[in-house]
């Protein structure tokens, strides 16, 4: 991302003065410098930053490389990950540049090649790194230097683990190959496990367990010790505790990268859960990547976001991309007159200007929210309501004047109002508070290179999953079964946020107050005055636009009924 890019006060006014050239007239006129800046989409900077120097910009400049070329450079040299050379033409050598204002791209051209020209084009730090990972073989260590390691003491303390580096020792190798892939492949989990004749990795893309990679059994313990040490806990932890829990950092190309391990004994050896808590991928800006919810939806969004205190509540099942929403939102509200606080489990997207607070297990919940109260805070983000506690404490926050973000598990945004009930929460305080219901969920997006076209839907699909007779000519598309290159393999490529948002305006509270209607019913209500589209209307908006596939829906979303 160009954020990640260094420039000084006079670079930066020169790119704000591009950025507020090419905004919108309503944002370039309203907004303040930071607003402008924090607004901006990755490709509309990129943009700027290209007019601010005059240097083309590519937001992706894969299709420019030419592989032969690419594999004479220095890959120590590309490591930094600031520019990559593409291609050579007669006297003249392509080189694309993540900060137009940095020499080290003309020095290693004009040093290695004294009879060329560098030719600049600009584009985002992770289209540079995207190119250099395309160059890269298999990193791993062959099954046969692995059968061939002694098993012996564990290795000294790695506090910064570098996972794109070659390493000597074959376990090291090994571990760093595994997660390097797993970053790259845009993972959100690495399980390692152990079964009767088998000890074996996969990774969880997009939801979805991949493939296993085997490994020789006889590293299952050197493996486990490896990834202790580089927690920093000896082994001798393993066998006095049912379940471990750490943290370390990957560095990938010079980009840190979170890990929290999760690590519970079994019956054949140990199951070790690796989470990868690396949100560059997901462009978490409201309205843009994987969050372009539809305009009306967003309104509504942001229209709750915009009244001083009161309650904003996402729900959604475990992985359906709720915090990365709530990290959105606080991007959004952070300004610096605001006093930001968060208590998360883990903290999964620092933002700078906010102050998170994490947790280490949930008896701290209570005496950290009651000293937040005391912080003069002004937003709480709140990682979950999972019990009366939170849930009390989270709507006496919102009443004493605070804006308060959190999650709860509930499929449906009406089911918010219910659980809050169930939690012991009066129907008036839930009423008072409440600002905007939320549900999410993240469905899969086919890989655009591979997808198979169908006429329609077929008779047996429509009935099942209630669709009109509209949808036997409509259309749609569907995830190639054996993929492609571009999809490792697997028909999809990525995941897109579906949202329905039920705002609670005071007519709204005042019928829930009442308590004339269910949840359902004031849900049904609202749709009905507002035509704010559901989660399923949206879904299969998605649907017909070729984006995504029935099978693809049909596992995140209940069909089988018309909301
Ligand atoms: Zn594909």
């Amino acid at each position: 991302m160009s954020a990640e890019i260094k420039l000084n006060d006079a670079q930066k006014t020169l790119v704000l003065e591009a950025l507020r050239l090419s905004a919108p007239p309503s944002e370039a006129v309203t907004l303040s410098d930071e607003a402008l800046w924090r607004r901006t989409s990755k490709n509309r900077l990129l943009g700027a930053l290209g007019m601010a120097t005059g240097v083309p910009a590519f937001p992706e400049v894969r299709s420019l490389v030419d592989p032969d070329f690419l594999r004479q450079a220095e890959p120590t040299l590309l490591a930094s990950g600031q520019f990559v050379p593409l291609r050579r033409e007669a006297d003249r050598v392509l080189v694309a540049v993540a900060n137009p204002w940095d020499h080290a791209a003309d020095d290693y051209i004009t040093s290695r090649f004294s009879e060329c020209v560098p030719v600049k084009i600009l584009t985002a730090i992770s289209s540079i790194s995207s190119v250099i990972e395309m160059m890269e073989g298999s990193t791993g260590p062959s099954r046969a230097e692995l059968d061939a390691v002694v098993v012996e003491e564990y290795l000294a303390g790695l506090p910064d683990f570098d996972v794109t580096q070659r390493h000597e020792e074959p376990i090291a190798q090994l571990v760093a190959g595994m997660l390097a892939q797993a970053i790259r492949q845009h993972a959100s989990d690495v399980h390692i496990k152990t079964e009767k004749n088998s000890f074996f990795y996969v990774f969880r893309v997009d939801g979805d367990l991949g493939l296993r990679v085997e490994m020789p059994m006889k590293l299952r313990d050197r493996v486990d010790a490896f990834l202790l040490n580089l927690m920093r806990l000896p082994p001798e932890e393993r066998s006095k505790r049912p379940g471990i829990s750490g943290r370390f950092t990957a560095n990938y190309y010079g980009r840190a990268v979170g890990i929290r391990y999760e690590r519970h004994r079994t019956y054949r050896g140990y199951h070790v859960t690796i989470r990868l808590l690396d949100k560059t991928h997901l462009e978490a800006r409201l309205g843009m990547g994987n969050l372009a919810f539809d305009e009306a939806t967003l309104f509504e969004l942001e229209k709750a976001m915009a009244v001083p205190s009161g309650i904003i509540v996402m729900s959604g099942p475990t992985g359906s991309g709720k915090s990365t929403t709530l990290n959105a939102m606080l991007r959004q509200l952070n300004r610096p007159e605001d006093n930001i606080l968060t208590l998360e489990n883990p903290v999964e997207d620092e933002i700078p200007g906010v102050t998170h607070c994490d947790l280490k297990d949930s008896s701290e919940f209570k005496p950290m929210i009651a000293s937040f109260m005391r912080s003069d805070p002004d937003i709480i983000f709140m990682g979950e309501v999972r019990d009366r506690e939170s849930a009390e404490l989270a709507i006496e926050a919102a009443i004493t004047g605070h804006k308060v973000l959190t999650t709860i598990h509930t499929p449906r945004a009406s089911q918010i109002i219910e659980r809050f009930q169930q939690l012991g929460i009066e129907r008036w305080k839930i009423a008072q508070t409440l600002k905007a219901a939320c549900a999410q969920r993240l469905v899969k997006l086919l890989c655009p290179a591979c997808r198979v076209p169908q006429p329609g839907v077929p008779e047996h699909d429509r009935r099942l999953f209630f669709l009109g007779d509209e949808w036997a000519t409509t259309p749609v598309f569907e995830h190639r079964k054996e993929g492609c290159a571009q999809c490792h393999g697997r028909g999809y490529a990525g995941r897109t946020a579906l949202l329905e948002i039920l705002p609670i305006t005071p007519q709204v509270g005042d019928t829930l107050a009442k308590g004339d209607l269910s949840p359902f019913e004031i849900e049904r209500a609202i749709r009905r005055d507002t035509g704010l589209p559901s989660l399923r209307d949206n879904g299969l908006k998605l649907l017909a636009s070729g984006k995504t596939d029935l099978e693809a829906l049909r596992r995140v979303l209940d069909l089988t009924y018309q909301q």
